[in-house]
């Protein structure tokens, strides 16, 4: 069963305002709302919610953060299919009362009718979020227990992988259970383009004037990556995961988040690489901080990015992904 807060209907909202025992979810996955031209998808990463909704860190009150992207993606004129978080769900330790705030505050999304397709990260604590959360864990077959999705759309499928190391510590892995089960369910599910979703962003040179450096200037795109990219507390297991994803042509993107850094590349076999921005927090002064709608198609996505600065110079930024062949 794949890991999702459900929409919560009006109706039923009401009638269980009214009557509490009558407590009922709405099961499955809400009905995709697709234009012409493709599929609305709100990505969202490191969104850090502490219980006390006051809590402010680098000068970000991290609740109004979250509670200023939640009215931009409900009022966003195209509709939105969905919503997906990449992790950093909790302030720091993932604490249970954080996922408490996490969940009320995801209430408006889920009210308008969204599906919120949830990751952890190196900031959460996988069984304080499964006690919040209860009737939505997703786990593999085989230990060590791990928070996936398969999340089915009209263009692509979403893959959330788990990648929640040791919480409170920054480096991530996938482990090799978690691993051989990605590359079983990508062989079961080649229909369409994949795109992975994982915390942790890929462990590959990416200094300046390197292969990766120089096609990220070539989209003509973004600011150099070396500490995107190179970063020391990233995947642990990225070489081995890149090895399932690359030979395997249908998958299209790894999405990440984790370094609070905008950025878009590809490497050398023409896999996206995407790093959210983070709705909370900036390591970097200046760097935008948002959340990215994303409209997925049949060849590829277009990506706009939305600061939570609408005078941020990179607001409203477009990226054009085309999926490899
Ligand atoms: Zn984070």
């Amino acid at each position: 069963m794949p890991v999702y807060l459900p929409p919560i209907s009006r109706r039923r909202f009401l009638k269980r305002s009214l009557a509490a025992s009558a407590l009922m979810l709405a099961g499955g996955c809400a009905t995709p709302k697709s234009t012409a031209d493709g599929e609305g998808w709100a990505l969202l990463s490191d969104i850090h919610i502490a219980a006390d909704a006051n809590l402010i860190h680098g000068n970000v009150n991290m609740t109004r953060n979250l509670r200023l992207v939640t009215e931009e993606v409900v009022a966003r004129p195209e509709p939105v299919s969905g919503v997906l978080i990449s992790g950093d769900l909790a302030y720091k330790s993932g604490e249970v009362a954080d996922y408490a705030a996490v969940l009320g505050l995801l209430r408006p999304m889920r009210e308008h009718g969204l599906p919120i397709h949830l990751a952890l990260g190196n900031h959460d604590q996988r069984e304080h979020f499964w006690t919040t959360l209860p009737d939505d864990k997703s786990t593999l077959v085989n230990p060590p227990a791990r928070q996936t999705a398969i999340v089915r759309t009209r263009h692509a499928n979403w893959f959330v992988l788990d990648s929640l190391m040791v919480t409170g510590a920054s480096p991530g892995i996938l482990g090799g259970v978690q691993r051989a089960w990605l590359a079983r369910a990508l062989d079961q599910n080649t229909d369409k383009p994949a795109l992975i979703v994982v915390h942790h962003n890929p462990a590959l040179p990416g200094a300046m004037g390197s292969p990766l450096e120089r096609s990220a200037q070539s989209m003509g795109i973004l600011r150099p990556l070396d500490s995107l990219l190179g970063a020391a507390a990233s995947l642990e297991d990225t070489t081995e995961l890149l090895e399932i994803l690359r030979p395997r042509r249908h998958v299209k993107a790894w999405f990440f988040g984790h370094t609070h850094r905008w950025g878009v590349t590809h490497d050398e076999s023409g896999l996206c690489l995407v790093n959210f921005p983070p709705v909370a927090y900036l390591f970097d002064e200046g760097r935008p901080n948002g959340w990215v709608h994303a409209m997925l198609k049949p060849g590829g996505a277009r990506l706009e990015l939305r600061c939570l600065d609408h005078a941020h110079k990179d607001h409203g930024q477009v990226v054009n992904l085309v999926w490899r062949a």
